[in-house]
């Protein structure tokens, strides 16, 4: 009964490869989460519970004002977001000569050096022609989507796709089509049945289709199948469009994202997006592609036309990072930080699997989420961790289905290995109380 009033199906239509992805897994945990008598529960995960509701707000606060915590939940990949020798005396400096916003869009005089070199930067680091950029992630995806594909148009978007492609995608009036989560067999099979209505193997009855996926999945920490994906839009024809939010800074062994990683040439791939809210330790997001799309993106996008353009602050703080993570600093502290991120991410995962913890995703790739199933463990986990001073993000419905909540730990190549093993320390003793071990430890042999 729990199972069918959970509302699954209510996740439908974007999200409905959850259900399939997952269902046997929620299957197999269904009796942790609902079978198991209240009684039976640990009693210190409800004296947790019962501590929550009555002093939260408190507790919450008293964190915040007395405590350091160690960070296991932001996207600052590469420690960007920090205190820098060569990125903040540039954005101090930029914030001094440009100030804090230009107070108009890019077309009325919202354009500064800054924005053009910016352009020409993240073209040259994707490895594409051209590139736009927005002030805001969100909106580069939200904004663009409907500026390439409309009526007529066919969209075949990953089902675990983020939110802001999801509404791009819906905005846009253009037909949508899920494909099963980085299912290259999947997606072929949707194409070949849109395709078939056209009686010949051309796009037939469609304008154009648009693939959708995206680099790193930021709740799964799973990284794009992209060769497979990329083979069958080859196939057939269609545009491909990568999201590589989480990917692009963070992986690749020049930073330069899941083509890298994977040897897929940037020159296949139609539409590059990225975020700078991650790796670049900013905000705002680009688009990177042909000199021919992003021309039409520059006359035709309403966030570019109508939209004040980027923070000059913002927009520099982008170019240093970038600058540092392509060793034009004069440095080598941009590969240092590659190579760190890498180990670190690996050295966490590992651990956790060797505790006993369900880790999601792929090796090299920041995210880790940790399986907690039942949404009843997460403000229990988040909130024992935060009072061992450790800060981890738990996510729940609908960023997740109902039954899969999660603790999502975010490494960064800024973690010492000092802090890693405290973090390490606090999640098992957290993972014991709240019953979150789901896989069980091999004894070692003697
Ligand atoms: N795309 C993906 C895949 C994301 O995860 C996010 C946000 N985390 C965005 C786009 C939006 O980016 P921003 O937070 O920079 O607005």
């Amino acid at each position: 009964d729990a199972v069918k009033s959970s509302n699954l199906k209510g996740y439908a239509p974007i999200c409905c490869g959850y259900e399939d992805f997952y269902w046997r897994r929620v299957h197999l945990r269904m009796q942790d989460c609902f079978d198991r008598p209240v009684a039976s529960a640990p009693d210190a995960w409800l004296d947790i519970v019962e501590r929550q509701s009555n002093d939260s707000h408190k507790t919450l606060q008293r964190t915040a004002e007395t405590s350091r915590c160690l960070n296991l939940g932001s996207y600052n990949y590469l420690g960007f977001a920090a205190a820098d020798e060569y990125c903040t005396p540039r954005v101090i400096e930029s914030l001094k000569k440009y100030s804090a916003s230009t107070c108009s869009a890019r077309v009325d005089g919202g354009n500064t050096k800054l924005h053009t070199e910016l352009e020409e930067l993240v073209a040259r680091f994707v490895r594409k022609p051209a590139a736009i950029v927005f002030g805001m992630g969100y909106v580069t995806n939200s904004a663009i989507i409907p500026t390439l594909i409309g009526k007529g148009g066919l969209i075949v978007s990953d089902s675990l796709n983020h939110n802001s492609i999801v509404n791009g995608s819906r905005f846009s009036g253009a037909t949508i089509k899920v494909f099963k989560h980085n299912n290259p067999a999947h997606l072929e099979h949707v194409l070949r049945e849109q395709i078939a209505e056209g009686q010949d193997h051309t796009h037939k009855p469609w304008k154009k289709i648009i693939v959708i996926m995206e680099g790193i999945y930021s709740m799964e920490g799973e990284m794009c199948n992209l060769p497979g994906i990329m083979a069958v839009c080859k196939k057939y024809k269609a545009y491909t469009y990568l999201d590589e939010a989480h990917s692009i800074g963070a992986i690749g062994k020049t930073g330069r994202g899941v083509c890298e990683l994977m040897g897929v040439d940037p020159a296949d791939i139609d539409i590059m997006m990225g975020t700078f809210t991650k790796s670049f330790g900013s905000c705002g997001g680009y688009i990177a592609a042909s000199k021919e799309i992003i021309h039409h993106l520059k006359h035709a996008c309403p966030a570019h036309i109508y939209a004040t353009s980027i923070s000059p602050p913002a927009a520099q703080q982008v170019i240093s990072a970038m600058k540092v993570i392509l060793g034009e600093d004069g440095s080598n502290r941009g590969a240092k930080k590659l190579a760190q991120i890498w180990e670190n991410g690996n050295f966490f995962r590992l651990e956790l699997k060797k505790m006993g913890f369900e880790v999601l995703g792929d090796n090299d790739s920041p995210v880790m989420p940790i399986m907690l199933y039942n949404p009843a463990k997460m403000p229990a986990f988040s909130r024992e961790c935060l009072r061992k001073n450790v800060a981890v993000c738990t996510i729940a419905y609908p960023a997740t289905p109902l039954l899969l909540a999660r603790a999502r730990i975010c490494i960064s190549a800024s973690h010492s290995r000092d802090d890693l093993i405290r973090g390490l320390e606090v999640i098992s003793k957290v993972g014991d109380l709240v019953g979150a071990k789901y896989c069980p430890v091999e004894k070692e042999k003697t």
